[in-house]
């Protein structure tokens, strides 16, 4: 049995960040006067290398984690990703690899990613329309790119795709439908995302949050839906399903109706820090550990005892006092 947290949560998934670098540069992530020529990313040596991943990820194996997600920046940016996916999956305890991408990079690497043995993929598509997408992604790669890159990605054999969707009041709600209806008919599981605080440069507030509720009624007036309860680990995403047959599709209330009690996961930040929650401020330095010659057995037992202190419950808490606090940004942490 693996460690339960100060609020009795296990420990269960791990959110892996390969880089901190992306090709795109979303308003809500890393909003471009912000991150621009001038901003320094990580260097190549404060990276964690695929070796020290690894050995983090078995460590992390044997206290409970079952699932990891590869996550960035944009994951594929990184370098013989494919190479990394194949040895996680020699990992003993874990039972399923993930990875969230921006998609812009697909077309080639679907393959390769699926002959590594990748277990499913989440491809984040905030618009279809191309203009609101550039807007959506302030990027130079296209529309089209991302749909070329889910199509190889399905023509390489993934099957139940996920599709993230950030919503914004006043800039992508006329999305919903256009975007359920393209999942609907590509057989993609649609995620509606409310946009959240992460971060403290991306001009959130309240007011630019598309409550899930209001997803749901919409998209009941287009085909009706049902919710219903997924059994499994704990789960953040509200899951419905079409009445039609068409699949289903998750609303993932994060602001409106937070999920703190059922959070079982960790993340780990590209230059190697503990995360506890989506909203800390700082991680815990687990690469000075490794690289100061902790043993495998140190690393468990710091680990152990960071998740025992565990108590963060952010969302549960959200409020005017939580709204100066200095927290990490999303492209760090990896969503
Ligand atoms: N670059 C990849 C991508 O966009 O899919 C992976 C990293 S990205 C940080 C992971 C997820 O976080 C994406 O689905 C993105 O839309 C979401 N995200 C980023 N900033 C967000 C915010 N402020 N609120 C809600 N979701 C956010
Ligand atoms: Fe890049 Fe993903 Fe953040 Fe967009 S959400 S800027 S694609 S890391
Ligand atoms: Fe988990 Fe923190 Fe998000 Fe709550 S606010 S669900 S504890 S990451």
């Amino acid at each position: 049995m693996g460690p339960r947290d100060s609020l009795s949560r296990p420990l269960k998934a791990l959110r892996v960040s390969v880089t901190d670098r992306c090709n795109f540069r979303c308003p809500y992530c890393m909003p471009r006067e912000n991150f621009g020529e001038g901003f320094r990313f990580l260097d190549r040596k404060e990276i964690l290398s695929f070796e020290e991943i690894l050995r983090l990820v078995r460590i992390f194996a044997g206290l409970g984690v079952e699932k990891v997600r590869l996550t960035g920046g944009e994951p594929l940016l990184r370098k013989d990703l494919p190479q990394l996916v194949a040895r996680l999956k020699q990992v003993e305890g874990l039972r399923e690899i993930t990875l969230t991408t921006n998609g812009s990079l697909l077309t080639g690497l679907a393959l390769p990613l699926k002959q590594a043995g990748l277990d499913r993929l989440t491809v984040s598509l905030d618009s279809m329309d191309p203009d609101r997408f550039r807007a959506s992604t302030d990027a130079t790669v296209g529309l089209d790119q991302v749909l070329d890159g889910l199509e190889s990605a399905s023509t390489a054999g993934f099957k139940g795709i996920k599709l993230n969707c950030v919503l914004r009041r006043g800039v992508n709600e006329a999305d919903i439908l256009p975007l359920a209806a393209f999942a609907r008919d590509k057989g993609h599981t649609l995620r509606f995302i409310e946009f959240m605080d992460v971060g403290t440069r991306n001009g959130w507030c309240l007011e630019s949050v598309v409550p899930a509720a209001e997803v749901a009624a919409l998209i009941a007036r287009q085909w009706p839906i049902q919710r219903f309860w997924k059994p499994g680990p704990n789960c953040v995403a509200q899951h419905w399903q079409y009445l039609d047959g068409a699949g289903e599709l998750g609303l993932i209330a994060s602001v409106t109706e937070p999920f703190c009690s059922g959070c079982d996961r960790a993340r780990l930040s590209a230059d190697g820090a503990l995360y506890t929650c989506l909203f800390a401020a700082e991680g815990m330095d687990l690469k000075a550990f490794m690289r100061g010659g902790a043993s495998d057995g140190d690393l468990a037992a710091l680990l152990e005892a960071r998740w025992k202190r565990r108590d963060d419950r952010y969302s549960e808490l959200r409020s005017a006092q939580t709204a100066g606090l200095p927290r990490a940004e999303m492209f760090h942490l990896g969503g």
